[in-house]
């Protein structure tokens, strides 16, 4: 039974090459996210041999303001894959102008991603839930997938209603808040992530097959076994590729 890691970060570990390996071997379903535009080719390159690794163009929120003038390339290559992330809203940073660069970025992004009506993106949120929920609106064409969410229980109501997936990874599942967002999230929402290498288990760096510790939590919540938990996240991931879709383009990457 496959496992699903939608969000993991395969540029950033220092051995990507045993990832892979490790990746194939499993055989999980990923998402390889990137931060800015400029490194996207560089990290779909390491993957290019491994049939399991899809790679998303990002441009992510604590990096938007800086490299806004990376938006005319995240435009030239967004025709090569149908994946996109890591990129959304952070207002950590309270800066007012810095939060409307942010939001500027999103939008251009959005719009883009929009015209295409097939995308899958993968956003952030982190203090900005309302926001980022808005700025999807009902409009948005395409799949949307909210990382790490950890917003408050009406905005996780809109985005269902809005149609967003939500993947969670081994720190969210382990935090009340986080337990709190998948028990109010339905099930057939609901992916896998992890974040990798910036969530820990234990003392190291998450790996995408520690979405297994997200899946034995999902199936004590769910009071089901772990295959069936992981049958339910599967097709879960099947449909948010496929309502979106007619064809599947980002696979020449
Ligand atoms: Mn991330």
């Amino acid at each position: 039974m496959p496992l699903i890691d939608t969000h993991f970060h395969l540029d950033l570990y220092p051995d990507h090459q045993d990832i892979l390996e490790e990746i194939k071997n499993e055989g999980i379903y990923t998402i390889a996210v990137t931060n800015t535009p400029s490194v996207f080719l560089r990290s779909s390159g390491l993957a290019k041999n491994c049939p399991f690794v899809r790679t998303a163009l990002g441009l992510h929120p604590e990096l938007a303001a800086s490299r806004k003038s990376e938006l005319a390339l995240f435009d030239q290559l967004l025709p090569l894959t149908r994946y996109v992330g890591e990129v959304g809203l952070d207002y950590a940073s309270q800066d007012g102008d810095e939060q409307a660069a942010q939001r500027h970025v999103f939008e251009e992004i959005l719009e883009r991603c929009s015209d295409f009506g097939d995308k899958v993106l993968s956003v952030h949120s982190r203090r900005a839930e309302s926001d980022v929920v808005s700025l999807i609106g009902a409009g948005f064409s395409g799949t949307v997938i909210l990382h790490w969410f950890s917003g408050p229980r009406k905005v996780l109501l809109e985005a269902v209603a809005a149609g967003c997936y939500f993947s969670v990874n081994p720190a969210m599942i382990k935090s009340k808040s986080g337990q709190r967002a998948v028990n109010e999230i339905p099930s057939e929402r609901i992916l896998t992530e992890t974040d990798g290498p910036f969530v820990k288990v234990g003392h190291r760096s998450a790996r995408p097959w520690d979405v297994k510790v997200v899946i034995s939590e999902l199936a004590n919540q769910w009071n089901l076994e772990a295959d069936a938990t992981m049958d339910l996240v599967r097709k879960n991931f099947k449909r948010a590729l496929t309502e979106s879709q007619s064809c599947d383009r980002g696979h020449a990457v």
